[in-house]
């Protein structure tokens, strides 16, 4: 038995065998020569290879569109456009006829030094098509050896399957009643595939390693995707072990399932608003079918990314009001610009900082590249008659950044009345509070704005001086730290004073036990990944306000983030023992 760390992309406890795609290696292809009298024959073979992958996209795009949705068969309408890549395809043409050797050589050739030139640039957008020439090209290559591409489509039994990787097309064609989890070497959490798991609700973990290398096909395999652990080959009690847990887990679901339409509210009747947190538009049917009431962060940079130009104020002005429409009457925040720190944008040549984190980003980027943001504002304001949207700035440090980025936003204004342009003259305005200093002068900021909305993600990291993405001092990186708390406290009591409201849209607001402290303390608001809503909704519906205050109050008492994390988690297995496994 053997047991892999890797990272929870997508909730959920499976057993099965395993099913290892070994991928097309286009390293390991073959030298074989032609004669001079088989060019043509070569030649022709290749094109058709083309045209077979081309019919085969088309229906997979068919497919996944009918069963998923336009959103996530796009990505297969950017596939067809590399098969018409002229250059691609005269290249091996050219390599065929002057080296002599057949199309898969030639082929594979080609590929690879796509793949060695794509490797030496340090950039998002192209590190991302270079996964969509991968799997068109496997594609392709499959096609030219008469062999079948969709082995996952037609399935005879339930199977996990284990992968180096996996590319949107292979995700989104897997037969849906009998693949119930996967698990790749790489990835991570924001990745596209992780995103089509959560939405077809299988259990997935990324990022462990060599898992593909040392799993044989049939062999058993269990995937935690609560956890992010997968177990290879487990022994009897472990496979038992899993089997209540899988039974537990599907039981919390369905019970979780009955939530749905009931309001997020103490036993006392204490109201709470409970909003998911998105990156991209194609989440909304998630959003909506885990009972969202709103949506609390829409991280728009992700609008910005994997592209080559900037978005016009009309694109964005579109996007902006569909995802508006679609909520309509509940509330949208849109976060404006918070490029930097591990966000990186394709369009903007940026030079690289010593400090990410802490350089010139989010707002501090906007104020100074006021053409970009004040795009954006317009954008942001238009769509604001669609429906109820909301704007906060992220990253603000003091009092001046939130008058400028106030001061801007009043210039778009101004420019839209006199375009005669509508836009909601009482859209809200809220600011992130992500940094110490910010939170430490919640009082001053509060009087420009409409509401918070605590970043935890960030607030930790500046605080306790841990960067988020550095796994060696990830055991730094504590929600529960007294400083956390006491930061959070002040910044509530400050909203309160103000009368603001107040929100939690870090990670921390999608944990249970968390939660009841962040109650406690007195918040409005708490947004989340869309698949942890359920679970919140159920610890706030087991407690009374007056128990909450009292978890809240007494935790502070503590002196480490360890203690307060061990009393929070006893509390709310106190409260509802099912939310708490293992
Ligand atoms: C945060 O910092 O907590 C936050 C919600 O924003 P992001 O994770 O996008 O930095
Ligand atoms: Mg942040």
């Amino acid at each position: 038995m053997k047991t892999f760390k890797g990272i929870p992309v997508s909730p959920g406890v499976a057993t099965a065998k395993a099913l290892v795609l070994r991928g097309q290696d286009f390293f390991s292809v073959p030298k074989v020569e032609i004669r001079s009298e088989d060019i043509p024959k070569e030649i022709v073979r290749f094109e058709e290879s083309l045209t077979k992958t081309r019919s085969d996209l088309f229906n997979v795009r068919k497919k996944i569109a009918q069963d998923l949705g336009h959103e996530h068969s796009d990505i297969f309408s950017a596939h067809l456009l590399i098969l018409e890549d002229r250059t691609l395809i005269e290249d091996v043409l050219s390599k065929i006829k002057s080296e002599r050797v057949s199309a898969e050589y030639a082929f594979s050739l080609v590929i690879q030094r796509y793949f060695h030139a794509f490797a030496q640039i340090n950039d998002d957008y192209l590190k991302e098509r270079v996964a969509d020439i991968r799997d068109v090209g496997r594609r392709i290559l499959l096609n030219l050896r008469g062999e079948k591409a969709d082995s996952l489509v037609h399935l005879k039994e339930d199977i996990i399957v284990i992968a180096h990787d996996l590319s949107p097309s292979e995700t989104a064609t897997m037969d849906r009643e009998h693949v119930i989890a996967f698990a790749t070497d790489i990835g991570g959490p924001t990745s596209h595939t992780a995103i089509m798991a959560r939405s077809m609700e299988i259990a997935a973990v990324v990022g462990l390693g060599r898992i593909s290398k040392e799993v044989s096909n049939g062999q058993m395999v269990i995937i935690d995707g609560n956890h992010g652990i997968a177990i290879v080959g487990p022994d009897p009690q472990t496979i038992e072990r899993y089997a209540s847990e899988e039974k537990r887990f599907v039981e919390l679901i369905t019970e979780l399932d009955k939530l749905k339409s009931l309001a997020a509210e103490t036993l006392d009747g204490h109201k709470l608003q409970l909003t998911a947190n998105i990156e991209f538009p194609d989440e909304i049917p998630s959003v909506i079918a885990h009972g969202a009431e709103g949506i609390g962060l829409y991280r728009t940079e992700y609008f910005y990314m994997n592209r080559t130009d900037l978005p016009s104020e009309e694109e964005q002005f579109n996007a902006y009001r569909h995802v508006a429409e679609q909520l309509v009457p509940q509330p949208v925040v849109i976060r404006t610009l918070d490029l930097g720190g591990d966000k990186f944008l394709s369009s903007l040549d940026l030079p690289r900082e010593m400090n990410p984190f802490m350089g010139w980003r989010a707002i501090r980027f906007c104020l100074t590249r006021v053409d970009i943001f004040k795009t954006q504002l317009r954008a942001i304001l238009r769509a604001s008659v669609h429906g109820n949207l909301k704007l906060m700035y992220p990253m603000v440090s003091n009092l001046l950044e939130l008058k400028k980025a106030n001061q801007i936003l009043e210039e778009a204004r101004n420019e839209l009345r006199a375009e005669h342009k509508p836009f909601d003259e009482k859209m809200e305005i809220g600011a992130m509070i992500e940094i110490p200093s910010a939170a430490l002068t919640s009082d001053v900021l509060a009087r420009e704005v409409d509401f918070f909305s605590i970043g935890t993600n960030d607030l930790i990291q500046y605080s306790l001086a841990v960067d988020r993405v550095n796994e060696k001092i990830a055991y730094l990186y504590e929600p529960a730290h007294p400083a956390i708390l006491k930061l959070i406290q002040h910044t509530i009591q400050n909203a309160k004073k103000a009368k603001i409201w107040i929100s939690v849209c870090g990670e921390m607001g999608g944990d249970p036990a968390m939660a009841l402290l962040l109650l406690g303390f007195g918040i409005n608001q708490l947004s989340m990944s869309s698949f942890a809503l359920p679970k919140v909704k159920k610890a706030i519906r087991s407690v009374t306000f007056k128990q909450a205050r009292e978890i809240a109050a007494r935790s502070l008492e503590f002196s480490t983030g360890e203690e307060i994390k061990k009393f929070a988690e006893a509390k709310l297995k106190a409260v509802t023992p099912e939310l708490v496994g293992d």
